[in-house]
């Protein structure tokens, strides 16, 4: 499994652990990124891997929500 290509140029949204603001970042940013650091809440939250995949999953399949620590607490139906 892999990092799809064809959303480098989408805009891929996740939620900061530290205060679960929505970002929005280009696929591309989260590829190469390795640290993430909060606007709003100055958390830093590791960009590993198994994590970018998941938040490119999750914009693949939107009806299966991976649990990702960002999106703890989120109950949307
Ligand atoms: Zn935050």
């Amino acid at each position: 499994m892999t990092l799809s290509r064809e959303l480098f140029e989408v805009d891929l949204t996740f939620h900061c652990p530290g205060c679960e603001t929505a970002v929005v970042r280009k696929g591309s940013w989260i590829k190469s990124a390795k640290v993430f650091i909060c606007d709003a809440c100055s958390t830093q939250t590791r960009l590993t891997y198994g994590l970018k995949l998941a938040i490119f999953d999750a914009h693949l399949h939107p009806e299966a929500p991976p649990s990702l620590p960002a999106t703890r607490g989120q109950s949307r139906q």
